[in-house]
């Protein structure tokens, strides 16, 4: 391939490339950008030739690290012996359904069926569908609301964006009365007056309530992060997916959990519905370290019974995608798999995850850092004006953005969220690497606060 090679090569072909959720004005005024050229291992190289630890793991994807000979080995097998062929009508594969059936053995409980995607915002849209279908197909058409909450990320196509934070969609149109938005469940921002179990008993009685007014005739299903990523790595109270999954049985109100960036070890098991929160969901959406990125692809895994009732006689599953179960993705899936299984990875993430959840938790002490949250490789760093009242700071600062330059010029991919910061690296960090990361967050946060001074 004939690709441009330096800085200014590719940001003179780049203007024909519109970004994804960017500031485009900004952009085309020749705003900041970073050319990514090549990667391995934990790093990723800029058009600079400068080294940086990746700290986002890609966009929280890249589970098992850069440039995995496995992975890359088994794409092209693939390639090279089918290249494409669709799951559509009659057809199938043997990658396809080779990586359908080990799914149904990694998703906990009953969840044996897998229609794949490619990416998680068609994972959660076709969730939804298959549901909408499923009610109607029981003669209940009207149960087609979903319930969701404010902070969420389900992705940004027309119905995933609509089940997203309202925020994201400011003008925009999008999907309309089909989603109510529950409270967010953020105990130290939203919880004050409470102890945290008093808060998890408001959100569940404001969830109950909100079904009550809306009608559970009316409700699909409640869609649901097990630790809201892109919203600010909200971790929210304990017993809170058990308890609302146990509402929504009550009520015939199916549960989805949105597991894009949850699963595939990045909270040290392959699914954290079951193993870290203790709920059973009746569809898990997942995507990102499926393939730890190596390929997009997504899974909507669906529980039996939703199965028993859409392939019952007498209607068509009129749903897919071209590229669903693309023979190449599902390579990528299952050598991702094999080498996750091979070397623990969900078990080894049990004890640097936690380490790198610790470290960051030690920069707590920092006059500028509100909240350190989130869980293993998951984490985010709230930055505040004021600790004492966790006032914020003006947007107009950029603060997130001004850390996150500072770690970027030592050498770490951080990603900024406004006032936040979100750590989501590849999970094969060691435990010098690891120091190294908190090292840099350090100096790069008292940077920015000799810069406030
Ligand atoms: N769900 C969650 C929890 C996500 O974080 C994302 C993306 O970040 C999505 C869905 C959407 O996935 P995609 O960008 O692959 O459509």
């Amino acid at each position: 391939l004939d690709l441009p090679v330096t800085t200014d090569e590719i940001l003179t072909t780049d203007v024909h490339l519109v970004q994804s959720w960017a500031d485009l004005n900004a952009l085309k005024q020749n705003g900041a950008r970073t050319a990514i050229v090549a990667a391995e291992g934990s790093y990723v190289t800029d058009s600079e030739g400068n080294k940086l630890i990746d700290g986002i793991g890609g966009l929280w994807c890249v589970n098992v690290g850069h440039k995995r000979a496995e992975i890359i080995d088994a794409v092209t097998d693939q390639l090279n012996t089918l290249d494409f062929y669709s799951t559509f009508y009659s057809f199938t594969h043997p990658a396809a359904a080779a990586l359908a059936e080990k799914l149904a053995q990694l998703a906990p409980g009953n969840l044996n069926k897998v229609h794949f995607g490619n990416s998680g915002s068609v994972a959660n849209e076709t969730a939804v569908r298959v549901l909408h279908h499923y009610y109607k197909r029981l003669g209940r058409p009207k149960k087609r609301m979903v319930l969701s909450r404010h902070g969420a990320y389900h992705g940004s196509t027309h119905l995933a964006i609509a089940m997203t934070t309202p925020g994201y969609s400011e003008g925009w149109h999008k999907a309309e009365g089909v989603v109510h938005h529950l409270a967010k469940p953020h105990f130290w921002r939203e919880g004050d007056g409470m102890t945290e179990p008093e808060f998890l008993d408001s959100l569940m009685a404001d969830m109950k309530a909100s079904i009550e007014s809306i009608g559970a005739e009316n409700i699909a299903c409640f869609i649901g992060e097990p630790i809201m990523g892109a919203g600010g790595v909200i971790v929210p109270p304990a017993g809170y997916h058990r308890r609302a999954a146990e509402l929504c049985a009550r009520y015939d109100i199916k549960v989805i959990s949105d597991e894009v960036v949850t699963s595939f070890g990045r909270l040290g098991h392959f699914f954290a519905s079951r193993d870290l929160f203790d709920f059973q969901p009746d569809i898990i959406t997942t995507a990102k370290g499926l393939t730890s990125g190596y390929q997009p692809l997504s899974a909507t895994i669906f529980a039996d019974e939703v199965h028993e009732v859409i392939s019952a006689p007498g209607a068509m599953f009129t749903h897919g995608m071209t590229y669903s179960g693309h023979p190449a993705a599902a390579a990528a899936g299952l050598a991702n798999i094999a080498l996750m299984e091979r070397d623990d990875l969900p078990g080894q993430v049990q004890t640097t995850g936690k380490l790198f959840e610790n470290t960051l938790r030690g920069l707590a002490d920092l006059d500028i850092v509100g909240e350190v949250r989130g869980s293993h490789f998951m984490m985010g760093i709230e930055l505040v004006k004021d600790k004492a009242t966790k006032a914020m700071f003006d947007p107009d600062l950029n603060i997130g953005m001004r850390v996150a330059q500072a770690a970027q010029k030592r050498g770490l991919v951080a990603r900024p969220l406004g006032n936040i910061l979100i750590l989501s690296p590849v999970l094969i960090l060691t435990p010098a690497q690891i120091a190294e990361v908190g090292g840099i967050l350090r100096d790069s946060i008292a940077e920015v606060m000799d810069d406030l001074a």
